[in-house]
């Protein structure tokens, strides 16, 4: 049997529908920004494995940390127990963070990331005798995570919807999702309206609320959706005026991706809780992080036990995943992370302009190492499925045949290269989504 006959046998993947899920690819080996399958291809990994990888696969200063650390201490319980690559990490983490973030709290992924916020917050204030203050807000189209808690900060889409009945109700308000603004607006005429649904909302419920929750300036499956800065300078203006807690989530937008080390750099501003996640490791191993404020730390200071934040998870701070983290923040002072991500911000910046072009594109937008490319219908007007709109499918397995992994959310195509990806080699992935979005728009069999 081969190892994907053996895979289908046995095995059950995210997100896939079980009778009409096109076979996984078998990798056997990954280096840079391609992947190595089985039967000897060679694919450009064109979504750094689901947003995680940064710095190129199997990275030399990664594995050779992992390796060190391994020889050393591979695991221990952080419950009682601290060692050095928890501790170093949480320092470096606290000196390049946004101001004001300043204590660690360590679990496994993006998802737990926000739980262990959306936990947070609530105890904030309960430990404050501030129980009134138990709801949360989160925009439309919001994507957190998939525990329930998670889930439930999510808005309503495909990933969650089974499951609304588990789930924890949120106030909802509008996200600025340009191409269809939520007041009929065009960019160059707004005044960024749409952050009016969060001050209605808060100025209607503000002592009610315990935290506010958002992806700051790219929404990522909510379709990739870029932020003007203004929308999150404002948000971080409303939550003050109203006192409520800022939850930035930036599992995806963490360590560079938009361009800045953290995404709230954009509008210079500090969140009260931030969630890390994903590219914490480079994308070598998985680890998360939740920062918070002295301020929201202090309030679970207390001989009281019924204020301890009783959450923890096995493999909380574990060392591996710790050293393989601090190596890659060491990357960024080593190398010129930062300026490879501009250079290939810019890049995108002047190719994406071609592929406006076909019909069906009905939007391109673009952040530091992000592009997207939204397909309409007819006349531009909206495709019926989103995320489940089947030209997702279609499109991804046309990349596959050229050696291009890319994985759109539906109608919503998009490339999210690692760092050290050339400028060749993002030529070459551009020009391969021109020439497929232009079959895709002449006529079946022509
Ligand atoms: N938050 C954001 C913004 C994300 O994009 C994701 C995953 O894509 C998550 C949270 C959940 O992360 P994980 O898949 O590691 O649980």
């Amino acid at each position: 049997m081969t190892l994907v006959e053996r895979d289908r046998a046995r095995l059950w993947h995210p997100y896939t529908q079980m009778q009409s899920a096109p076979p996984p690819v078998p990798i056997v080996r990954a280096e840079g920004v391609y992947l190595y399958t089985e039967d000897g291809r060679r694919i450009l990994d064109g979504i750094s494995s689901w947003w995680v990888n940064i710095h190129g696969h199997s990275h030399p200063t990664l594995t050779r940390a992992l390796a060190d650390q391994a020889q050393r201490l591979e695991h221990v319980m952080f419950a009682g127990c601290t060692h050095a690559p928890a501790v170093e990490l949480a320092e470096h983490l606290v000196r390049v963070l946004p101001a004001g973030l300043t204590r660690v709290f360590y679990s496994d992924n993006g998802s737990t990331a926000v739980e262990v916020a959306v936990k947070l917050a609530w105890q904030y204030w309960a430990n404050q005798g501030r129980h009134q203050r138990n709801v949360f807000v989160g925009l439309e189209r919001a994507y957190h995570g998939d525990t329930v808690g998670a889930m439930s900060v999510s808005a309503d889409s495909v990933f969650t919807r089974a499951f609304t009945p588990l789930m924890f109700p949120v106030r909802r308000v509008s996200d600025p999702y340009c191409f269809r603004c939520p007041m009929g607006l065009t960019r160059a005429r707004c005044a960024i309206d749409c952050l009016g649904g969060l001050e209605a909302e808060l100025q209607r419920h503000g002592e009610s609320v315990a935290a506010v929750i958002v992806e700051p300036m790219l929404q990522g499956a909510g379709g990739m959706i870029v932020w003007p800065s203004e929308f999150l300078a404002g948000v971080r203006r409303v939550c003050d005026q109203y006192g409520t807690l800022l939850i930035a989530d930036e599992v995806l937008t963490g360590f560079g991706r938009t361009g800045r080390m953290f995404a709230c750099e954009h509008a210079g501003v500090s969140p009260d809780i931030i969630c890390l996640s994903k590219a914490l490791t480079g994308g070598c191993l998985p680890l998360a992080a939740t920062v918070v404020t002295d301020a929201v730390f202090e309030a679970f200071l207390s001989a009281d036990h019924s204020r301890t934040f009783f959450h923890g998870h096995s493999y909380t701070a574990n060392p591996l995943a710790c050293a393989v983290a601090l190596a890659s923040l060491q990357l960024f002072q080593e190398t010129p992370v930062l300026e490879e991500v501009h250079r290939i911000e810019q890049q995108l910046a002047a190719g994406l302009e071609r592929l406006r072009e076909p019909p069906i594109v009905g939007d391109v937008r673009h952040i530091g190492a992000v592009a997207a490319v939204e397909l309409t219908g007819p006349d531009g007007v909206r495709r019926p499925d989103g995320y489940l709109d089947q030209i997702g499918p279609r499109l991804a397995a046309a990349f596959l045949e050229r050696g291009l992994l890319l994985r759109p959310l539906g109608n919503v195509l998009y490339f999210m290269p690692p760092y050290v990806i050339s400028a060749s080699e993002v030529e070459w992935v551009l020009s391969q989504i021109s020439e497929v979005l232009r079959e895709l728009g002449e006529p079946r069999g022509g």
